[in-house]
């Protein structure tokens, strides 16, 4: 048995309080939402400027989706997917696969974004088993990279600083450069070559692991966390999808938080014209009103786990019925009251904004992203790119000094090459105003002159 505590000796060590990481946090307590503030036990109130981490894309106050999820606990709460299947869930896949990109036409639900990664990866892996290809068991994914937590998911991303406590639990994945042609272009290089040279990687690397050993490449379409909203290179995509189909392996696209209306297209892709063969979406499909994820496939990979069986996969709680039952209002609100739409063109006002308040600052390097998904890097010198001392963690101090002065936002470090490097990752929801856009961006100024005065 453990010695009785003192109440002192709790309050001192956290215990008895659930843990985020970092267990002696004494975060504020979040009590209510109203549209696009959070407020905190105390009555202070944050404008949430990244959606958490770009899941709040209709605020916090939705009365629609409120009404729905309400509806739906009075009539069903649970019903396992072995026995039943609920209205909600069904009613999800068919309208989700009706507005996904070309030949995506299954869903399988999930509950967040990792386990959405986890299904994705299992079902390429099936998909070529089934197939008669049990040797294909090679995964490509891209450095600076995040694809969620689970030992999957975590093995996919190529974030160094993330994996290395768990290396050697990690599967064997291959990474490949992104393509982020602010880092990566050659002096001269037009952005559509550019494009094509970062997707020869892919090619080079599937030849050297060996071409029918490969299963599957995993990208985000617009890289968030790692790299703050970093869209691919014009005609990257593309040539990603030609080198896959030449070499029979299966594209997954994480949409996870670039997706579901978050860039100004329903699904990210579609602006490029490019539809993988698995694609993964989460956080924005719930809002941040329920946990909820999904995987969606084409129906040719679908058809080829189903022909002599099933997917050898599943969760207690996917296609949770009040978690669908959001998501179908959300996808409502999304489509029907025109916000992806609304996204798309507040994301123009706050590139204005932030151009405006940051363009000429000395520490920002690269303005950048699509729709409300936004990403500022900061740089020690903009003529050379030189990233700030890592060891400022200037990233975190930014974060402190935008919520100290009531702006939550999202910053990460590592942004170069894992360790060096600072951005920060903007994604308001989309009921976001013009004047909330331009205290976000003038916050962020101000917020980055206390973190390098500090
Ligand atoms: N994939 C991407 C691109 C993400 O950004 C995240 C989370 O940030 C995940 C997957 C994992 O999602 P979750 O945290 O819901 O498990």
């Amino acid at each position: 048995m453990r010695d009785n505590p003192s109440s002192s000796s709790v309050a001192d060590s956290g215990a008895g309080r659930p843990f985020f990481g970092r267990s002696s946090d004494a975060l504020p307590v979040a009590v209510a939402g109203d549209g696009c503030d959070l407020i905190a036990a105390d009555g202070t109130r944050v404008l949430d400027a990244s959606g958490g981490a770009a899941v709040s894309c209709l605020g916090h106050s939705d009365a629609a989706v409120r009404a729905a999820m309400h509806a739906q606990i009075d009539a069903l709460a649970y019903a396992h997917t072995s026995f039943f299947a609920t209205e909600p869930a069904l009613e999800l896949a068919r309208r989700l696969t009706a507005l996904a990109p070309t030949g995506i036409d299954h869903l399988y639900p999930v509950s967040g974004g990792s386990e959405a990664i986890e299904a994705a990866l299992k079902l390429a892996r099936q998909y070529h088993v089934d197939r008669g290809q049990p040797q294909r068991r090679h995964v490509i994914a891209r450095t600076q990279s995040y694809h969620g937590n689970t030992l999957g998911a975590l093995a996919t991303g190529g974030s160094p600083a993330r994996r290395a406590p768990f290396a050697p639990l990690l599967i064997d994945v291959a990474h490949i450069a992104p393509c982020h042609a602010y880092r990566h272009a050659t002096p001269g290089e037009t952005p559509d070559a550019y494009g094509r040279r970062a997707a020869g990687a892919l090619e080079r690397e599937i030849e050297r692991l060996g071409g029918d050993t490969v299963m599957a490449f995993v990208a985000e379409t617009v890289v968030g966390a790692t790299l703050g909203a970093v869209p691919p290179a014009p005609g990257y995509l593309a040539r990603i999808r030609e080198i896959c189909d030449r070499h029979g392996v299966l594209l997954i696209l994480d949409e996870v938080m670039c997706g579901m209306g978050r860039c100004g297209t329903l699904f990210a892709c579609t602006a490029e014209g490019v539809a993988p063969d698995i694609v993964t979406v989460a956080k924005g499909l719930g809002a941040g009103y329920a946990p909820i994820g999904a995987m969606l496939c084409s129906g040719a990979v679908h058809d080829a786990v189903s022909r002599d069986g099933a997917f050898q996969h599943g969760h207690t709680y996917h296609g949770h019925p009040l978690a669908a039952a959001a998501a179908n209002a959300v996808l409502t609100r999304l489509t029907d009251d025109g916000l992806v739409a609304r996204c798309a063109a507040m994301g123009d006002v706050l590139d204005a904004a932030l151009h405006h308040h940051l363009g000429a600052h000395p520490a920002v390097g690269d303005i950048r992203g699509r729709g409300l998904f936004r990403g500022v890097e900061l740089v020690a010198d903009r003529a050379t790119k030189a990233p700030l001392d890592p060891a400022r963690r200037t990233h975190a101090r930014v974060k402190a000094a935008a919520f100290a002065r009531g702006v939550a936002c999202y910053p990460g470090g590592g942004t170069v090459d894992g360790t060096a490097g600072d951005h920060v990752l903007l994604a308001p929801p989309f009921i976001v105003t013009e004047a909330q856009c331009d205290r976000i961006a003038a916050t962020l100024a101000a917020a980055i002159d206390d973190a390098l005065a500090a």
